[in-house]
Order: C-alpha cells, then sequence, then structure tokens
C-alpha cells in the first residue's frame, strides 16, 4: 500500500492527454484492459490506459530493450493473458508499474520508439478485462442493506447478523459483460396478488452501484488467506452495475438467495485500476461507535489504519428521449466507499476463504451496492424511488420508478485527494434492450 515516485502528483507523461487535469489516466494511474482495434476482428490484447491512449503491450515490448525482469512480467501480458500477471507478486506488480511509469513520462528515451505502439482508445474496443472464472456478489453497504430491509421490516431493517459477518453470493460468472454492452430485459417468474405467478418480463429492472475487487494471487484449496495477506491478493478495482430484477427477487429469493433476479447480466467496466496506483487514496477502517469490534481473523493493524479505500462514485441516466434531444443525461445518485462499505476489501478475502475455499486470478467480488446513508446517495432505483411509491423525476416531464427500454445506465468513478493526482475508474455502461418475443 505504499506510495512511491510513479504516484509523484508532478509527474507528467510525454502522452499530452495524460496531463490534462480531468483524465481519468493519467501517468500516475495505468489500469490494464483488454482491447483490439474497432471492427479488426483481431484477438484481443492487453493495454495500458494513458490520457486517451492506450499503450499496446505486445507492441511495447518489442519495441524498446526492457531489462531482462521487466521483459519477463510482459510476457504473458504481450500474449494477451492478463490472469496470468495477475497471479504474480506485489513485488512484482511494483516493477512492472514502476517501468511503464518510468517509460511514459516525460523525458523518456523510448519516447520516439513507444508512441508507435498507441492506440486512440475511440478507435478501440474493449473486452472483460480478464477471464472471470468466478464471482461473488457480496452486501458491504450498510446503508443500502438499512434501506432495502425498512422496506420489508420497517421496525428491524438490519438483520442482527450483518455486523459480525461480510453477507454475500455465489454470483455467475458467464453473463458478466463489458461497459457498452446491451442489456436485455430478463424475463423469469413474477408474483403479484394472484394466486399463481405468471412468467414475463421484468417490470422492476433495476441497476446496482458497486465496484468489482478483482483477485490477484490464488490460494490453495483448504488454505484461508489470513488478513495479514489478504491485500496481497487483491489486484485492482473496477466499477461494476449488478443488474436486477426486482419483481423475480421477492419471489424467488427463498430459501437460498438471489438467482434469476440477478444472473441475466451484470456490467464491468472495461480498466482495472490496480491496487498499487489506489495506494495515495487509502483510509481507516472504523466502525461507529457501539457496534461490534470484527473477530480476529477480520482483523489486522493495516486494516484498522488503512484497509478502506476512498473512491467517489456517481450514476447517470440518458433515456431515449434524452438521446433523441441530445441531451447528456442526468445524474441519479453521487455516492463514496468511505460512507457506503461497512468492511473492507482485504476482509472480503479473509472471510470469503476462511472455509478453506480457493480464489483464482480473475476472480471477481463485487461489493454489494454503495449507498450513502442520504436518500440522494442511494445506489439503486429501489431505494430512490422507495421501490417504486415515489417516481424519480427527469427533466422534459419523465419519471422512472425502474429501467425503461433504451434508457442508457452509466456509473463513474475516481479519486481525488489534497496532495495527490486525480485518477478516475472509466465508465461503467449499458443501454436497456427490450426482453426476448
Ligand atoms: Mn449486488
Amino acid at each position: 500500500m505504499s506510495v512511491d515516485t510513479t504516484h509523484d502528483p508532478a509527474l507528467q507523461s510525454w502522452v499530452p492527454s495524460a496531463n490534462e487535469a480531468a483524465t481519468d489516466f493519467p501517468i500516475q494511474n495505468l489500469p490494464y484492459g483488454r482491447f483490439r482495434q474497432s471492427g479488426s476482428g483481431q484477438a484481443w490484447r492487453i493495454g495500458v490506459a494513458i490520457g486517451d491512449q492506450v499503450l499496446d503491450l505486445q507492441q511495447a515490448r518489442a519495441a524498446v530493450p526492457w531489462p531482462d525482469d521487466v521483459a519477463a512480467l510482459l510476457q504473458p501480458l504481450a500474449q494477451g493473458d492478463l490472469n496470468a500477471f495477475m497471479g504474480r507478486s506485489v513485488a512484482e506488480r511494483r516493477r512492472l508499474r514502476a517501468a511503464l511509469s518510468q517509460v511514459l513520462a516525460q523525458g523518456s528515451g523510448a519516447r520516439a520508439a513507444l508512441s508507435a505502439c498507441l492506440c486512440p482508445q475511440a478507435q478501440t474496443e474493449m473486452a472483460v478485462p480478464c477471464a472471470i472464472a468466478d464471482y461473488t456478489d457480496f452486501y458491504t453497504g450498510i446503508h443500502h442493506a438499512t434501506a432495502v430491509g425498512k422496506l420489508f421490516r420497517p421496525d428491524n431493517p438490519l438483520l442482527p447478523n450483518y455486523k459480525w459477518v461480510p453477507i454475500g453470493y455465489h454470483g455467475r460468472a458467464s453473463s458478466i459483460v463489458v461497459s457498452g454492452q446491451p442489456i436485455r430485459r430478463p424475463r423469469g417468474q413474477l408474483k403479484g396478488a394472484a394466486d399463481a405467478p405468471v412468467v414475463g418480463p421484468t417490470q422492476r429492472l433495476d441497476f446496482e452501484l458497486e465496484l468489482g475487487f478483482l483477485i490477484g494471487p490464488g490460494n490453495a484449496l483448504g488454505e484461508p488467506i489470513a488478513m495479514d495477506q489478504a491485500e496481497a491478493h487483491l489486484f485492482g478495482v473496477t466499477l461494476f452495475n449488478d443488474w436486477s430484477a426486482r419483481d423475480i427477487q421477492p419471489w424467488e429469493y427463498q430459501p437460498l438467495g438471489p438467482f434469476l433476479a440477478k444472473n441475466f447480466a451484470s456490467t464491468v467496466s472495461p480498466w482495472v485500476v490496480t491496487m498499487e496506483a489506489l495506494a495515495p487514496f487509502r483510509a481507516p477502517f472504523t466502525r461507529p461507535e457501539g457496534d461490534p469490534a470484527p473477530l480476529p481473523y477480520l482483523d489486522s493493524e493495516a486494516n484498522r489504519s488503512q484497509g478502506a479505500l476512498d473512491i467517489r462514485l456517481e450514476v447517470w441516466l440518458q433515456t431515449a428521449a434524452m438521446r433523441a434531444a441530445g441531451h447528456p443525461g442526468v445524474r441519479l445518485s453521487r455516492s463514496g466507499t468511505l460512507e457506503a462499505a461497512y468492511w473492507t476489501p482485504a476482509q472480503l478475502v479473509a472471510h470469503h476463504t476462511v472455509s478453506g475455499c480457493n480464489l483464482q486470478p480473475g476472480d471477481l467480488f463485487g461489493s454489494g451496492t454503495l449507498s450513502g446513508p442520504r436518500p440522494e446517495q442511494a445506489g439503486s432505483l429501489l431505494e430512490l424511488s422507495s421501490a417504486g411509491k415515489h417516481p424519480v423525476a427527469l427533466p422534459h416531464g419523465e419519471q422512472r420508478s425502474f429501467l425503461a427500454d433504451g434508457d442508457t445506465l452509466t456509473l463513474t468513478g475516481w479519486c481525488e485527494r489534497p496532495g495527490a493526482r486525480r485518477i478516475g475508474l472509466g465508465a461503467c455502461s449499458g443501454t436497456v434492450v427490450a426482453a426476448p418475443g
């Protein structure tokens, strides 16, 4: 979690767009993604975002004489395999980050050779950033858990296990798609007031504002990851929209938890911001006065002092009518991890593996819906519209209780602090299309 010369806010790149104040991808960020030239049909390549460009690591490996250890680290990346690199140690990840920072910095002798290895992001298409074999969704947003609980249990919104055990369920990895892919409205069993349910398109399609935590090195089956080691098993962070069908969910979820209400699609942002890049944006893990202290296997000195992440989050909606009118969309919500998350990423790793469950490089953890404490900080329409009772008013007389076909929902996120260069997570976007006929 240490800050080094790669985080120096004064550091500038020879890629001019990386030095613009508003860019998500200054030289202090250096996130990884899987890309190819739009329409080329080529195999996916691994790239690093820098300003509005992508550094192609296949080309870059061949273009300059790297030190031997860096060339070895670039080998799997040049072959398009991010997972193999994700499994490397923190020291190795930091080594490559330092090398990439050096060659992309203003004044680098590699500029001429590497200029030919840049591809404008506007001319690329992106894939899910790595192979995701397994996906687990947690429920770390305590204000979301409380608000949703209140809809069903006004007197006792938060279940008694919440402050002791990081709640989660095993999700579906095969339907995780990258930002920009259309989201087909799912069908399922809907139970209204009538005795029997009907099958049909969901009438309550919702988003969930989440972060995705991607796992780095895995662990052997039967060998838990202790808190002191948990950070080393985290590779990086994405934005994550865990689309949900709020009318399928209540009928199906007891007694085994979410199923078809969640398995039809989840959207991940294309750029993985590494834990190394996030080093300047760590914060103490704290609990409100009177809340129980975490059990020892969920506690460590490092977690108490800097286990939390400080990431700002926003949700934007552009309806089909807005798009037709050239309207860029409206902000539905703004939230942040510091207020929203009750558990840290390291605690999720320690908890997930305390049973002996094995993690693998590229596994994805969803944070759970990251709603802040105030109503306008809610990370789902279920909360923003009070389960449809108070539709959200939009410009030009439109309103939404839940998502309509043609709606484009976009999550954004960034980190900013005095003394650090602002970095961003890019965008996580999806447009709803009609259910199959
Ligand atoms: Mn979720």
